[in-house]
C-alpha cells in the first residue's frame, strides 16, 4: 500500500535549491524521540541556523510521512546533501526499535524514489555509514544490512 506523503506549510528562511540528480538515500534517527516534523523545524532554525527542517522527509512514529524540504538540498549529511534524499525517523534507536509503521513508511517511499530515480539498495545508506561520520546514527538497532535485504526482497515482488 502506498502512503502519502504529507505537505504542511514549513517557512524556509533562504530559498532552496533543487536537488539535481538524488543518488542515494541517507536514513537518520532524530535521536530525541519527541521530535515532530514542525519541532525538527524550529531546532534547525533556532540552533544551528539553517533555513529549516534539515530532512528532505520526516516520518512519526505512527507511520505518516511529512515532506521537509522534499526534493530540495537538504542539510542531513555532510557533503552529500547535493545528491542525497535524507529521510529521519523520528526516534532514538540506539535504545528503541522503530515501529512497524514507521519501517512500512519507509520501505514504501525507499522504493518510490528507489524506482523513480533509478536508485540501487546498495545505495540506500544509513548515516553513520558515510565516511567519517562517528554518530551511529540512524542507531544501533537499526539493522541497515536488515532493511536493504528488505528492500529487495520488496523490489522483486514489484518488478
Ligand atoms: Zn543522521
Amino acid at each position: 500500500m502506498k502512503r502519502e506523503i504529507n505537505v504542511i506549510d514549513l517557512k524556509f528562511n533562504e530559498e532552496l535549491m533543487k536537488i539535481d540528480k538524488p543518488r542515494k538515500i541517507v536514513i537518520h534517527h532524530t535521536h530525541n524521540p519527541n521530535l515532530t516534523v514542525e519541532s525538527t523545524h524550529k531546532l534547525h532554525i533556532e540552533r544551528f541556523k539553517w533555513a529549516g527542517i534539515g530532512y528532505n522527509y520526516f516520518i512519526e512514529k505512527s507511520g505518516d510521512i511529512f515532506q521537509g524540504r522534499g526534493m530540495y538540498v537538504g542539510a542531513h549529511a555532510k557533503n552529500h546533501n547535493r545528491d542525497s534524499i535524507g529521510i529521519a525517523l523520528a526516534g532514538n534507536f540506539d535504545e528503541d526499535l522503530p515501529t512497524e509503521e514507521q519501517i512500512e513508511s519507509l520501505v514504501d517511499i525507499c522504493l518510490e524514489f528507489m524506482i523513480n530515480y533509478d536508485i540501487e539498495p546498495i545505495r540506500v545508506i544509513g548515516h553513520r555509514e558515510i565516511e567519517g561520520v562517528e554518530k551511529t546514527c540512524p542507531g544501533l538497532l537499526f539493522d541497515m544490512d536488515k532493511f536493504r535485504e528488505l528492500l529487495i526482497e520488496r523490489l522483486d515482488k514489484i518488478k
